[in-house]
């Protein structure tokens, strides 16, 4: 891989419904030598060492929001990188509240087993520290080589929860840049301007997409999660459509067979004829070779 090189590699495309065949939430950026990971779903790290990627070059880790499909396998990165040899902090920006988690993993959850092994297994030389930052629109991410910026997206923000809730609910969709070239993540939300603020223009959108419409007509509940918490096929060819994406890949995908993925396809098809991957793990996609 040259420098420049960036590629989507999808590890988990599930949700929090456990499946052998979707693990849960997470996309890694290839840029180059570096390896930046958009959540830490179930099994993130199982998909790593699959994909044959080496868990200690991942830095930084990005979260969308803290629903537990999306931080599940949070501290098993923070301890595994390390054990595998990461040399550097384990940088981890997320909304408010995730430098409050990782705290709490490392100093309360795992301190015990962070200092077993920082005295008991001198092999690993010692406690790599993880640095945890929380980010708001507004705030970027920079390297020499990359950009990420963020935006608040809506999931769940409509739904009878509390005043007080909700204003400590805070979930993001990530816009990465480099070289002119922009990937989108969009995290869990429906459709809305934080997203589309993030994704406008990109070359891959990583869309949140968890059924089609013949999936969700006539089940009331379904209907709900498509209004207030997750993209359905519809808006998210919608949103491909408007925000001009070259490349629209699909995950966070309730399970379902292979016709309803058939007919979920075709539904997004209706309306969005761009380059489209409905996603499963492990599946990989490139940003074209810069010429030259
Ligand atoms: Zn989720």
């Amino acid at each position: 891989m040259s420098r420049d090189d960036t590629s989507v590699l999808l590890l988990g495309t599930g949700g929090p419904w456990v499946s052998a065949e979707r693990f849960g939430p997470s996309t890694l950026i290839r840029h180059g030598d570096e390896r930046l990971l958009f959540d830490t779903g179930r099994g993130v790290g199982i998909r790593l060492v699959e994909a044959g990627e080496e868990p200690a070059q991942v830095n930084p880790v990005f979260i969308t929001h803290h629903h537990l499909d999306h931080i599940s396998d949070l501290a098993d990165v923070m301890i595994t990188t390390w054990l595998r040899g990461r040399t550097a902090d384990l940088l981890i920006y997320g909304p408010p509240g995730t430098e409050e988690i990782v705290d709490t993993l490392v100093n309360k959850v795992y301190a015990k087993d962070i200092e077993w092994r920082s005295v008991g297994e001198p092999a690993f030389g010692g406690w790599k520290p993880v640095q945890a930052k929380d980010i708001v629109p507004g705030d970027a991410v920079e390297t020499a080589n990359w950009r990420v910026s963020c935006a608040y997206a809506v999931h769940g923000h409509g739904l009878n929860f509390s005043k007080e809730f909700k204003n400590n609910w805070k979930c993001l969709s990530y816009r990465f840049e480099a070289k002119g070239k922009v990937i989108c993540v969009s995290g869990d939300t429906v459709d809305c301007a934080g997203l589309r603020s993030m994704a406008e223009g990109a070359d891959i959108l990583v869309q949140c997409c968890f059924a089609s419409s013949a999936e969700t007509r006539g089940n009331s509940h379904l209907n709900d999660v498509a209004t207030f918490t997750l993209a359905d096929a519809a808006q998210a060819a919608t949103i491909a459509k408007e925000c001009a994406i070259g490349h629209l890949v699909l995950t966070h995908l309730r399970p379902k067979s292979e016709a309803d993925l058939a007919a979920l396809e075709a539904e997004v098809r209706e309306t969005y004829l761009g380059a489209l991957t409905i996603g499963r793990d492990m599946t990989t996609v490139s940003l074209p070779e810069k010429p030259g």
